[in-house]
């Protein structure tokens, strides 16, 4: 093994010794490999809207928005995003109701949410530069703070996503269960050690880069990328193998019965505390159950992660709205037309389509 192409001599993370020596030899590979992955990202790099330069908070809104969606899907809403919400008192001051206008279509409205909130706590602060001080804010996860602090502001963190670990899996033969935490936070522990030389920024961005453009799921352009000669899994035949795939969530059915509670051109919601998903949004108030199997009679269906939603209407219950139905819940009336602002959810137009001959 020479010093400037050390062999990568891994098959399992559960293989490597906890001693010095193998932290050494793994820190070797690391930064040998993140040599050449910064050259070729920097040759390589696309030229995305958020890449213009290291605005913090541009940053921050394009991780989030990245999370479950595509770059070529994101670039659109991002852009809008930043036209009506430059900067982050902009958006902190905006009502919650635009911010989820301009989130629509992306899902996952959570994100919004919690953009919102962290605008506010931001607003009152600098933007905080360490991954452990944005870990302090609404929303900003391991990934999202380790990616913000190192892109910015060239903290030494690695980040770990799909990506990154499709490509460290890969590259270094890896074969763990990744979905795991004591496993993940091994990966997170040679992440970081990718980082510890050059540039945190580029380096970063070069591993989500390969993953997304080079080492992809399927059928990855090998001859393309600048770790061909090195990468395990390659070497070894192994690469559709790798990583390992995580076992499915089962499917749960579920008989959704929203109440439609009608006053004129408006109907109710309440804070969703009873349903397993779309947890504290406004959501029609109802009762909702799990079902061993798929049932025959349903007004409409709809899916949400692992969550198969069959609903059933209750009925239509005119104002005045009793006790028993919102309770001590928070509730509101909200215009049908306007629903969107409050719950963007696809799942609301569905209930208000199937429940149309009733109101
Ligand atoms: S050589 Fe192929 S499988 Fe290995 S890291 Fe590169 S693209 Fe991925």
């Amino acid at each position: 093994m020479t010093k400037s192409s050390p062999a990568l001599p891994v098959a399992s993370l559960a293989n490597i010794e906890e001693s010095t020596k193998a932290t050494a030899i793994l820190t070797r590979i690391a930064k040998s490999l993140a040599k050449s992955l910064q050259t070729w990202y920097q040759a390589n790099r696309r030229d995305l809207p958020w890449r213009q330069d290291q605005n913090p908070y541009l940053i921050w809104i394009s991780e989030v928005m990245l999370q479950q969606t595509t770059v070529a899907a994101v670039i659109p809403y991002f852009e809008r995003f930043v036209i009506r919400f430059p900067d982050v008192h902009t958006l902190a001051k905006a009502e919650l109701s635009e911010v989820l206008e301009h989130w629509a279509g992306l899902g996952y409205y959570s994100r919004a949410r919690l953009l919102h909130l962290s605008a506010k706590a931001l607003c009152q602060q600098d933007f905080p530069q360490k991954a452990e001080l944005l870990l302090k804010l609404p929303g900003f996860g391991p990934y999202t703070s380790r990616a913000v602090a190192s892109l910015a502001f060239g903290q030494r963190v690695g980040v770990l996503d799909g990506n990154v670990i499709r490509v460290l899996c890969r590259v270094m033969g890896f074969k763990v269960r990744w979905w795991q935490t004591a496993e993940r936070v091994k990966l997170q522990e040679i992440a970081d050690l990718f980082v510890q030389s050059g540039s945190p920024s580029a380096i970063n961005q070069g591993l989500m880069e390969l993953g997304a453009t080079v080492c992809t799921p399927k059928n990855p352009l090998c001859i393309l990328c600048p770790w061909n000669t090195q990468c395990v899994a390659r070497k070894e035949d192994k690469i559709e193998q790798l990583p390992l795939k995580r076992p499915r969530k089962k499917i749960e059915f579920w008989i959704w019965k929203p109440e439609l509670h009608v006053k004129k051109d408006k109907v109710l919601l309440v804070e969703n505390n009873y349903a397993p998903f779309l947890k504290k949004q406004m959501l029609f108030p109802g009762t909702i159950q799990e079902s061993p199997k798929k049932p025959k009679k349903f007004d409409a269906r709809h899916s949400i992660t692992h969550h198969d939603i069959y609903i059933q209407i209750a009925k239509k219950i005119n104002y005045p709205l009793t006790n028993r139905t919102a309770g001590n819940l928070e509730h509101k009336w909200v215009a049908i037309k306007n629903l969107k602002s409050v719950n963007p959810s696809s799942l609301l137009q569905k209930v208000i389509q199937a429940g149309k001959k009733m109101i």
